[in-house]
């Protein structure tokens, strides 16, 4: 499956604010975006940050946002936006719960993986059951009354341990309830808007599909 492989800083720096895309590493003073808060390339300082775009800019700027967070590629997000439309609600508020609901994000959320890269290859690498069966698929859409857990041997990996630790600052978003013990976590309800506070503004994805 095609993914990105060049540096993922660069598309935080891009974005100009943090994106968590590196685990631990995002929250020290190592992080490019505290080093060098302006986008990559010869003529980065002279790109217009999003508080000077307006219209068809700042709506790509969100899409492009929300789906390097997910880290995502291009049709894939387009598939999951063309999806939430063809159900009934608010079309931006059923893309997020979609992107919540994905298997890599929900191991990401329970603090099996300190990113969602880390906890996708766990995924791929076939460490996670959802209701006791293998599930190796990243974008797998969890539903309410799940249980995801992780491999034995998982379970005994270092970072794994130190994800878990770290999930305690974090924290859990109230639609999924950890038993870190056990390492597993249980899908008690679908996310809802509030449960997602990284500052996204939908209605401006819905906008630039909509064109
Ligand atoms: Fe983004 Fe993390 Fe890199 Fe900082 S360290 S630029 S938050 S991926």
């Amino acid at each position: 499956m095609a993914r990105y492989i060049g540096s993922v800083c660069r598309l935080c720096r891009r974005e100009g604010m943090k994106l968590f895309l590196k685990g631990d590493r995002c929250f020290t003073d190592k992080c490019a975006i505290e080093k060098r808060n302006y986008a990559p390339g010869q003529h980065g300082k002279g790109v217009r940050t999003k508080q000077k775009l307006q219209g068809y800019g700042l709506q790509l700027r969100e899409k492009q946002k929300v789906k390097r967070l997910y880290g995502m590629l291009e049709g894939q997000f387009g598939l999951f936006f063309q999806r939430a439309t063809q159900e009934k609600g608010v079309s931006g508020e059923l893309l997020l719960a979609k992107l919540e609901r994905r298997l890599d994000n929900v191991a990401y959320r329970l603090g099996f993986g300190s990113s969602r890269a880390q906890a996708r290859q766990l995924v791929r690498h076939g460490h996670l059951r959802v209701n006791d069966r293998k599930v190796d698929v990243p974008s797998f859409q969890v539903r309410p009354g799940d249980v995801v857990s992780l491999s034995a041997a998982a379970a005994k990996n270092a970072q794994v341990a130190a994800s878990l630790e770290s999930v305690k600052g974090r924290g859990v978003p109230k639609w999924l309830e950890l038993d870190a013990a056990a390492f597993k976590g249980k899908v008690s309800s679908l996310p809802a808007r509030d449960d997602i506070n990284f500052p996204i503004q939908e209605q401006l994805i819905v906008e630039l599909y909509s064109k």
